[in-house]
């Protein structure tokens, strides 16, 4: 296999309220969707043989501490780049001082190697979140963790995407019992909060095109949902709506998931 056609890989390092960190791989392109882990964490996930690993850049989706918490002290580690918009930057502040930092702007897509990274808005209580839509020699990975609501744009970027990672934080049943308190599960279910399962079910739904696909859930709650709950909801949705070829994964409370692999269609470019 030359480098060329080397696969888009992405695998979930860790995923719900104590820390959210993604690594994605093509070629010789290597970066990490938020660090919000300890440093020590992440090097420790995406070391090799105790080397310093390789790694060109971390692209942070907003500053909240658990996506943003480790990213610092993983760039000095690694010399790589902190990528973010404008508001993330500067709500970051001091989390980042000291650190190589880029901005991209919102919705312009740019290039990470040999990956196009594109980013869109996602409805979040945060200085400016987004999710990213990532392009590889016709594979698309769509990423949106931290999101309120669907959106349309949302549903726009995840559409026909073969990899759509997407937050599924609660079940609003064992969000009702649980023993969060009140003035936090209002923040959650709002608009501007997490997405519940039945949300990420609509979502699903939306974004199945009828190819192969697969989605992977994240961000779930350790106190409000499971992971087989989450993943039976959002299957049931897609059976209802007769979109068996998407395959459902549910990463467990605060674990890391098995690497998605996709290769370029033959002729893909
Ligand atoms: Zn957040
Ligand atoms: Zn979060």
């Amino acid at each position: 296999m030359t480098l060329r056609q080397s696969p888009l890989r992405v695998r979930v390092l860790r995923s719900g309220s104590s820390g959210n960190a993604i690594l994605v791989e093509a070629g010789l392109t290597r970066f990490l969707v938020d660090a919000g882990l300890t440093a020590e964490a992440v090097l420790r996930e995406i070391g090799e043989d105790g080397r310093v690993p390789r790694l060109d850049a971390i692209l942070l989706t907003h500053e909240h501490d658990d996506h943003a918490r480790g990213a610092a002290a993983v760039a000095r580690a690694t010399g790589a780049v902190v990528l973010a918009n404008e508001p993330t930057l500067r709500a970051a502040g001091p989390l980042l001082a000291g650190v190589r930092v880029e901005l991209f702007r919102p919705g312009r897509p740019f290039a990470l190697g040999s990956v196009e990274v594109t980013s869109f808005p996602l409805p979040h209580d945060a200085a400016e979140p987004v999710g990213f839509m990532l392009s590889r020699d016709g594979v698309r990975a769509t990423i949106a963790t931290d999101l309120g609501e669907v959106t349309d744009e949302l549903l726009a970027r995840a559409c026909g995407a073969d990899l759509f990672v997407l937050e599924a934080n609660y079940d609003l049943g064992l969000m009702a019992v649980s023993s969060y308190p009140w003035f936090l599960k209002n923040r959650i279910v709002g608009a501007q909060g997490h997405l519940s399962n039945d949300g990420a079910a609509r979502a699903a739904v939306a974004a199945a095109d009828g190819r192969p696909q697969t989605i992977c859930l994240v961000h779930l709650s350790e106190a409000n949902n499971l992971a087989p709950l989450a993943r039976d909801t959002v299957r049931a949705a897609l059976d209802a709506a007769e979109a068996r070829g998407v395959r459902v994964e549910a990463v467990r409370p605060n674990r890391g998931g098995s690497w998605w692999t996709a290769s370029p269609a033959p002729g893909a470019r």
